[in-house]
């Protein structure tokens, strides 16, 4: 999402904003843009990923709701931000945007693990 009052002239990188916690996008933390504009940062990312992908939590989106990163109907888990309840995504788009942040080694983002998965 984009801060309220940009200058889009001269936007610059902490005007943008992540939507499942608001806050800006820093060399720090990393942004993985979805539709529309919407933003998901690493730290949300991780968490995102940890609760749907390791531990399989997460609910299918009620009717009215979609998730915020493709505007889809899915019957995918959804994670819902606990900070801000309208912010949905849906696993697709959490794996999608892992896969982005994680392949890119200037970041250093990796995705979260565990020690009770099977396979690691
Ligand atoms: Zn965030
Ligand atoms: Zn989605």
């Amino acid at each position: 999402m984009q801060r309220e009052g940009i200058d889009h002239e001269n936007a610059e990188m902490g005007d943008i904003l992540c939507d499942f916690c608001h806050k800006p996008w820093t060399t720090e933390r990393h942004m993985v843009e979805g539709h529309r504009g919407a933003c998901v940062c690493g730290d949300c990312l991780t968490v995102a990923y940890a609760e749907l992908v390791l531990h399989k939590v997460g609910s299918p989106a009620s009717p009215e709701e979609k998730c915020i990163l493709c505007r889809e109907e899915r019957d995918d888990p959804h994670w819902r931000s606990p900070v801000f309840e309208e912010a949905l995504a849906c696993r697709r788009c959490i794996k999608q945007a892992a896969g982005v942040l994680h392949k890119d080694r200037d970041i250093g983002w990796t995705k979260p693990t565990t020690s009770e998965a099977p396979d690691s």
